[in-house]
């Protein structure tokens, strides 16, 4: 799950890191009174969950109140990436003298979390990574000991940062691995983190993405999930208990097992094809589950047929069988459908949906062909 920039620097907030004054707004008369409240020099941030706002216009300086409202109305109305902008953050102004990128994950070739952080922050890290990776600075955290001051120290060293401004560097960077461990985070982020005019550190964005699989154990953050902003279908399938993320390709994937819906969709992407989905019913799914998981499928436009592989062990062939008729019944749809079907009570589950004029086939190579060939129209 990843967090709104806004949400992302309160808890930074929290663990002692500083940044801007600032509130969000939903509407752009509410942008103008935060920025009459800062004293008019504000930057206008739309809030979408993804990167590169300030290259696609979705970062904004306005030098009163009145350019704070005209700016918000126009962000307001804005698309990012295919993302409707519903909330900007209206902050204080930053004057910036320097822009730092520290970021901390997990790097899953050491098996620790790392922290990273280069002189050359601000909009183009990944372009910083691809084309000078030595400009960004490595170091290993201990998951036991977590990050020590030394390595603080050490980085700031080698991004050159002025001595005058180890201290604080040093209580960032510890706040940001305590911000990380403490809620279970992929991802922190602070990009940039900037030299003010003042000669202040200050951290004006901020990213974290959030373990879905340890969300249990943070009620208050799982609270923070925009459901604004998410796939409906992603929602009507968290409801189910169904792991599901919408793609953009055209044949929709319904299997049982992460590794199996992964490998359904390498081998139609071998086959020419683009899944439009991953969907993994689980073990052991109801008639029900795959019930609602052919009616999320269905619900995309986009989809011209949908695979069904599934390998029965805990999961039942038949209640799978039962599930896809049941759906059909609710749902009248002409997307071909193409299954292959083994394991447990495999035969039953083929006899039951032999009235239902799917397409069947014996092997994945052979089923994944098929949903190609029809969702291309043959
Ligand atoms: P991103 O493009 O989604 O990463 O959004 P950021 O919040 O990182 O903003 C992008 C860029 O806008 C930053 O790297 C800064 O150069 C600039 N920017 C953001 N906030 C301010 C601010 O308060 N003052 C100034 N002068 N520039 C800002
Ligand atoms: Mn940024």
């Amino acid at each position: 799950m990843k967090l709104h920039e806004y949400q992302s620097k309160q808890l930074f907030s929290k663990y002692g890191i500083p940044i801007p004054r600032g509130r969000v707004a939903a509407t752009a008369q509410e942008a103008k009174q935060i920025a009459e409240e800062l004293g008019g020099r504000v930057v206008i941030k739309s809030q979408v969950l993804v990167g590169g706002r300030g290259k696609a216009g979705g970062i904004r300086l306005a030098k009163s109140p009145a350019e704070a409202e005209s700016l918000a109305t126009q962000i307001l109305r804005m698309d990012i990436k295919g993302l409707p902008v519903r909330k900007v953050l209206v902050d204080e102004a930053a004057n910036i003298n320097k822009e730092i990128y520290l970021g901390i994950t997990n790097d899953r070739s050491i098996r620790r979390p790392i922290i990273m952080a280069s002189s050359a922050g601000g909009v183009d890290i990944e372009e910083v990574a691809r084309v000078s990776p030595e400009k960004i600075i490595r170091e290993p955290i201990h998951p036991l000991l977590g990050l020590r001051d030394y390595q603080a120290r050490d980085i700031a060293v080698a991004i050159d940062l002025p001595r005058e401004h180890w201290k604080v560097f040093g209580q960032i960077a510890r706040g940001l691995w305590q911000a990380y461990q403490a809620s279970d985070a992929t991802l922190a982020e602070i990009n940039p983190l900037v030299i003010t005019g003042e000669n202040t550190l200050l951290a004006v964005d901020g990213k974290m993405v959030l373990d879905d699989n340890a969300l249990f154990r943070h009620p208050e953050l799982s609270e923070m999930r925009d459901l604004d902003v998410e796939a409906d279908s992603e929602i009507e399938a968290r409801k189910y208990g169904l792991s599901f993320i919408k793609l953009d390709g055209n044949i929709g994937c319904m299997v049982n097992g992460a590794g199996l819906a992964m490998t359904s969709m390498d081998i139609i992407k071998l086959f020419g094809g683009e899944p439009a989905n991953f969907l993994d019913i689980g073990g052991g799914a109801s008639a029900e589950k795959v019930s609602a998981a052919l009616r999320i499928i269905l619900s995309d436009p986009n989809v011209r047929a949908i695979l069904f592989n599934v390998f029965g062990g805990i999961t039942r062939g038949d209640e799978v069988a039962r599930g896809i008729l049941a759906a059909l019944q609710d749902i009248r749809t002409d997307v071909p459908m193409v299954i292959r079907l083994v394991g447990t009570n495999a035969e039953e589950g083929r006899r039951i949906l032999a009235d239902a004029n799917m397409i069947t086939a014996e092997t994945l190579a052979e089923a994944a062909q098929k949903a190609v060939a029809v969702a291309k129209g043959a």
